[in-house]
């Protein structure tokens, strides 16, 4: 089971393979084979418990990392308590020797959990990537499939523009592929709205 794993310098954290979107563009349907994501291992026959992360973390020289990324095969915020949790005993172990914590997410970490978990990241996540992936709530549940249908995008403008309240860097990532250049005007605006940056990725898909 593949708990942490380096990639381009950085250290990477797959704690779940849940998630309460099915993109047509996610990397578990097997595409882009070759890519570090789409590694058998990244398929958790279960879950690692918090402990168990954390023993797979101090096997590492975790300061040797230019920054700890949780990301995984799923949504990492699924397991926001074990993932904050990871976090603090991280920072007892490292203190300031602890590279910066990114969270790669969809943004529905206040959806999912039914609470405002913003002010919790405070301290303790220095960036926070947020799949914004469409300009409109209708193309985003068209992509994204979340199960809470249509209102997941408002909710994750929503997350975005709170926890900019709290983590210093706050991004909003589109794919570049079948978007117009008005489609990315849009998200630009959407993003400099809320005082997030906006990142364009280019599509993986080979
Ligand atoms: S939010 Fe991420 S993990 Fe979930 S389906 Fe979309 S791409 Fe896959």
């Amino acid at each position: 089971m593949t708990i942490t794993y380096e990639y381009e310098g950085a250290l990477y954290v797959n704690l779940t393979n849940r998630c309460n979107c099915n993109c047509v563009f996610c990397l578990r349907h097997g595409k882009a084979q070759g890519s570090i994501y789409t590694e058998d291992s990244l398929w958790l026959e279960r879950e690692p418990t918090r402990e168990e992360a954390l023993a797979d973390f101090l096997r590492r020289d975790v300061p040797s990392y230019r920054e700890i990324v949780f990301c995984g095969y799923g949504e990492p915020t699924c397991r926001m308590d074990d993932l904050l949790w990871l976090v603090d005993r991280l920072k007892e172990t490292y203190g300031s020797n602890l590279p910066p914590v990114r969270i790669n997410t969809n943004g529905h970490a206040n959806l999912i959990h039914g609470r405002d978990v913003c002010p919790e990241l405070k301290g303790r996540i220095d960036t926070l990537s947020i799949s914004l992936n469409a300009s409109t709530a209708a193309e985003y549940t068209a992509i994204c499939r979340p199960i809470q249908g249509e209102k997941a995008y408002q909710a994750m403008l929503d997350f975005a523009a709170e926890a900019v309240n709290y983590v210093p860097r706050v991004v909003f990532t589109i794919v570049d592929k079948d978007k117009s250049p008005e489609e990315i005007e849009a998200c630009r605006a959407i993003a400099r709205e809320r005082g997030v940056e906006l990142r364009i990725r280019s599509y993986i898909d080979s």
